[in-house]
């Protein structure tokens, strides 16, 4: 059940909730708090786990749009992974041969500042017969992905009939689910939809965690019951600047994640999404850190570092490149 009192969703809602909170703009420092088309969603589950004292939390940067994001760099893209040169349907991607992503909503419980596809998340226009239309007439789909907007943003019900559909196509083997659900609004796994994730059969959940405070006995709670639905549990995680830059942070991160039951399965570089530079590191910089992980935590805590390429042509694991882009 999604109740709207246990969102911030606007300037004098977030202002309400600080004041709530024993905090005024001066002194959780949001003075400088800017509009953007992109608008701001936080749940007051993950506000409450920021320090609003810190105008440098790691948390905060993540949710809190700034003034930075205004400034487009001439090499950031609105589609920066092509996802549009891979729909052959709206609300399909169908971009490696064996696995399609299944984009139904446009609904997150967060609006994550960098997030690459914030420039077309307002504009989800997926047909869902279309969309499963084309997955049952290609048969080499044996992975189903949803992505989107977050699919654990489903009600209930709509959950319910899209797992049971897709679990009627017979050359659809495995159903995967990306989501920051769990991370940023824990209260949103409800027994039904837990029932849904046993009811999917082979199943996976890729979560989107980006820090070791974020790993609370909420998600922790939540993660166990999604394990013991069935689900294999995995994690991705962007690298940022000011909120994971750090190999400390990151071990600290992946060993929390090992030890809650989620292996760490993708560190994504930053897509080169508009408005987004101030979050960005270079590839030299995140080789560096990953270096310093290996060898000092275990390997089964390390994901694989990876950047997405422009114009729609994959995952490409970073340690593949000799040379470094100039602007990646
Ligand atoms: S939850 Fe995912 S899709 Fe939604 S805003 Fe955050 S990064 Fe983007």
């Amino acid at each position: 059940m999604l109740y709207s009192s246990d969102f911030i969703c606007s300037t004098p809602s977030l202002i309400e909730y600080l004041k709530e909170s024993g905090f005024d703009t001066k002194t959780a420092h949001i003075g400088d708090l800017i509009e953007h088309p992109f608008s701001l969603l936080i749940p007051k589950y993950y506000a409450d786990l920021i320090d609003w004292r810190d105008p440098d939390d790691p948390l905060r940067k993540m949710i809190l749009p700034d003034k930075l994001e205004h400034e487009v760099k001439n090499y950031e893209l609105a589609d920066p992974i092509g996802d549009a040169v891979c729909s052959p349907t709206p609300g399909v991607v169908h971009r490696y041969p064996d696995r399609c992503l299944l984009m139904l909503t446009n609904v997150c419980a967060v609006h994550c500042r960098f997030c690459f596809r914030k420039n077309i998340l307002d504009t989800n226009g997926a047909h869902l017969d279309k969309a499963l239309a084309y997955i049952r007439a290609h048969i080499e789909i044996w992975e189903v992905i949803f992505s989107g907007g977050d699919p654990f943003m489903f009600t209930d019900h709509f959950m319910e009939s899209i797992v049971s559909k897709l679990r009627r196509i017979p050359h659809v083997k495995m159903i995967r689910f990306h989501t920051r659900t769990p991370v940023v609004y824990p209260q949103k796994i409800t027994p039904n939809l837990l029932a849904s994730l046993q009811n999917a059969g082979p199943c996976s959940v890729v979560l989107h965690v980006n820090h070791p405070r974020e790993i609370t006995p909420a998600f922790i709670a939540v993660v166990s019951k999604m394990r013991t639905a069935g689900a294999l549990i995995l994690s991705q995680t962007v690298l940022l600047k000011g909120v994971n830059d750090h190999e400390k942070i990151l071990g600290e991160l992946f060993k929390k994640l090992v030890e809650s039951g989620v292996k760490p399965y993708y560190l994504h570089h930053l897509d080169l999404t508009k408005g987004t530079h101030h979050f960005r590191i270079s590839v030299a910089r995140g080789k560096e850190i990953i270096q310093k992980l290996r060898g000092t935590i275990s390997g089964l805590c390390m994901p694989e570092y990876v950047i997405d390429t422009p114009g729609g042509y994959g995952k490409i694991p970073v340690f593949w490149f000799s040379q470094i882009a100039k602007h990646t």
